[in-house]
């Protein structure tokens, strides 16, 4: 077997060749991704370099217009085949890969949870309500055992005491950690973060990446969209820097931070760090 080929089947998730415009904004240009169990990747770059829309086509929440996406023993979507599906000329034809599409949207999103720059808690359900809501409606779960699993998921963040608590009642560091345990608690095999800090007070930041840390350590695997480059050094085992809508480069932190290869990478790192 190829090296390729072997790297490949290891992968939970292989993206190739990821392309989407919103209009005439060519937002990606062909990005490739190996996600294999376990590993942590940073998706770092300038605002606007297209992260967050990497991060939304890797659970259905974008299409893509091109590339393709496959996930480990799940589906394998052709998006470059469903565009063109979906502007078949026939009925039949269209109705066809809507359908697939749904399905493929479907069954990427059942395999992972993203955790958002705002948690997007509701407002008006308690703490533990907002982290059954998942499990018991998506997935499913009898609402026993989905209490049982959120109560032993807040006390494993510190937070075992505000199940009762409304999210306005906390703190944006607690909310945000709430918003971790409520995507834990759909039992993904692949978490996403897109800038979970970002819209955090700077005293609240820590408390949130020590969780995220402790999720790596415990060998989830997670792709985490981030400005925070030094959790990304420590925690990541790969980085990608995008701009453009390209990876304009990928590899360990040790190297990306202390010897990038591109240009690109060193302003960037200069600028930031
Ligand atoms: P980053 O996460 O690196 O800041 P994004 O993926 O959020 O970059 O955005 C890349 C580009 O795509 C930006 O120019 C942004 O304005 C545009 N964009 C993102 N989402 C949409 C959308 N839903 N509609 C139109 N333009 C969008």
């Amino acid at each position: 077997m190829s090296h390729t080929e072997d790297a490949t089947t290891e992968n939970l998730l292989t993206a190739r060749g990821l392309q989407k415009s919103f209009g005439t904004n060519h937002v990606l240009r062909g990005v490739d991704l190996d996600v294999r169990r376990g590993e942590v990747i940073a998706l770092i770059g300038p605002s606007g370099s297209g992260k967050t829309t990497v991060l939304r086509s890797l659970n259905g929440l974008e299409t893509p217009d091109a590339g393709l996406l496959e996930l480990d023993g799940g589906p394998h979507v052709d998006f470059g085949a469903e565009a063109a599906g979906v502007r078949s000329r026939t009925w039949a034809g269209r109705r066809a890969a809507a359908r697939t599409v749904k399905a493929n949207r479907a069954a990427l999103r059942d395999r992972s949870a993203m955790v958002f720059q705002h948690h997007n808690l509701f407002p008006h359900r308690t703490v533990l309500e907002n982290v059954i809501e998942g499990p018991t409606q998506v997935k499913r779960v009898p609402r026993a055992t989905a209490i049982g699993r959120a109560e032993e998921l807040l006390a494993r963040v510190g937070l075992a005491d505000k199940r009762d608590a409304y999210p306005h009642e906390l703190s944006g560091g607690q909310q945000q950690r709430v918003g971790i345990v409520r995507a834990l608690a759909l039992s993904p095999d692949l978490l996403l973060f897109d800038e979970p800090t970002s819209a955090l007070d700077p005293e609240l930041v820590g408390e949130v990446l020590t969780v995220m840390k402790e999720l790596a350590d415990e060998g989830w695997t997670m792709v985490v969209v981030t400005h925070e480059l030094q959790f990304a050094r420590q925690v990541a085992d790969e980085v990608l820097f995008l701009d453009g809508g390209v990876v304009v480069e990928r590899g360990a932190p040790a190297r990306i931070f202390s010897d990038p290869a591109e240009e690109r990478t060193r302003r960037f790192l200069d600028r930031v760090l």
